[in-house]
């Protein structure tokens, strides 16, 4: 490590270690606009950029650029909110073993901290460069009114988006699957559990269409558990089950189940909606809670030979599971570059980020942001 590099180590892990501590929950409206403030403070020193607040049913999102009605030419874009944890203590962090650890750290406050210091440097260097940074609060609920209220309600664009929300430091994800989160619903008809002749089951129901939907993937698209990468074949997973009975004694007249069902193309929302209706049959009544095409995020090849040169190491294009934010940019057309830096164990108590690979990904975007903007 150069003396450059330490120091941008310490600055980028004192800012996510800042950013951890304020727990950035959906439940906690009051700590999410406390990071902001805590953001727009770090930014306040920019003299030439003009910071746009957004709101969207009380989720905030901070817009930054240059001070022009064009567009930035790249984007820097994340979200500062994390998942609730059963223990409210456990907003904080450790540094060990080069990592750093704490809710959140992974995903994505030691990207949202690379970006802010790589936002602020960059302009601070080169005055009205067009480079913008958007932050939003909701990704871990969907994204509706972060990514997707800026795209398509208050119009953001750019030429192209770096999300650090995926992927790896030598892994850029070029597809993602597509998602149906679907509320299942049947009705039936209440008894006493000592007659079932009387009644009509809902739960019972229900579960013997939930279970020949789930039979109708695994024989069509068993899982393979061995496999480490690329499940590139549509997946059901049963989240919920939900009755408002709650006697031992009586039969169920209502029940509901919740899908996450993922696949990847050629399907698409519309052919899987259908198909899943016509195996659960007319009896069930399907509600989309969350519906999203797969999508090819269209990366730049530039970006990916800039990561090959800084690394030293080859770069794999990876197709990916779980969909993010990207969705919403390749939506309106927007290309997106999706790395990050070596995170692990996303959502639980111990998540991580790697210290040194934070400083490569900062080099790595930096060196693409001037080759991109020819500045140097
Ligand atoms: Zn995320």
């Amino acid at each position: 490590m150069t003396s450059d590099d330490s120091e941008l180590a310490s600055r980028l892990t004192a800012l996510t270690r800042d950013l951890i501590l304020i727990p950035t929950t959906d439940s906690r409206p009051a700590e999410r606009e406390r990071c902001f403030e805590f953001i727009q403070n770090h930014l306040d020193s920019l003299g030439s950029v003009q910071i746009t607040s957004y709101e969207s049913k009380g989720y905030r999102s901070l817009v930054v650029g240059p001070q022009t009605s064009e567009p930035p030419e790249i984007l820097l874009c994340g979200h500062i909110d994390v998942i609730e944890h059963p223990d409210p203590d456990s907003y904080h962090s450790a540094i060990r073993d080069g990592r750093i650890y704490g809710p959140g750290a992974g995903d994505m406050k030691g990207a949202d901290a690379i970006m802010l210091e790589l936002f602020r440097t960059m302009h601070a260097r080169h005055p009205g460069i067009s480079l913008g940074l958007a932050l939003t609060s909701d990704e871990e609920i969907g994204g509706k009114n972060g990514v997707r209220f800026l795209v398509e309600e208050a119009g953001l664009q750019a030429g192209i988006v770096i999300v650090p929300d995926g992927g790896s430091l030598n892994e850029v994800t070029i597809e993602e699957k597509g998602v149906l989160h679907l509320r299942v619903r049947r009705e039936g008809h209440s008894a006493h559990g000592a007659r079932p002749w009387l009644g009509t089951n809902a739960l019972e129901l229900l579960l013997e269409r939930v279970t020949a939907l789930r039979s109708y993937f695994a024989e069509n698209w068993p899982i393979d558990k061995t496999a480490d990468h690329g499940h590139w074949y549509p997946t059901c997973s049963l989240n919920i089950v939900e009755t408002p009975n709650e006697s031992a004694n009586r039969i169920p007249s209502e029940a509901s189940a919740t899908l996450d069902i993922r696949f990847p193309p050629p399907h698409t929302v519309g052919a899987m909606l259908d198909n899943v209706a016509s195996i659960l049959g007319a009896d069930c009544y399907i509600e989309p809670l969350m519906t999203a095409d797969p999508c090819h995020l269209d990366s730049d090849p530039i970006f990916c030979e800039v990561t090959e040169a800084i690394t030293g190491n080859p770069v794999k294009l990876i197709r990916a599971a779980g969909a993010s934010d990207s969705r919403f940019f390749r939506k309106a057309g927007i290309p997106v570059n999706l790395s990050r830096p070596l995170v692990g164990n996303l959502h639980g108590e111990d998540e991580w980020i790697d210290i040194n690979s934070m400083v490569t990904y900062y080099w790595i975007c930096q060196r693409y942001i001037e080759q991109k903007l020819h500045i140097s």
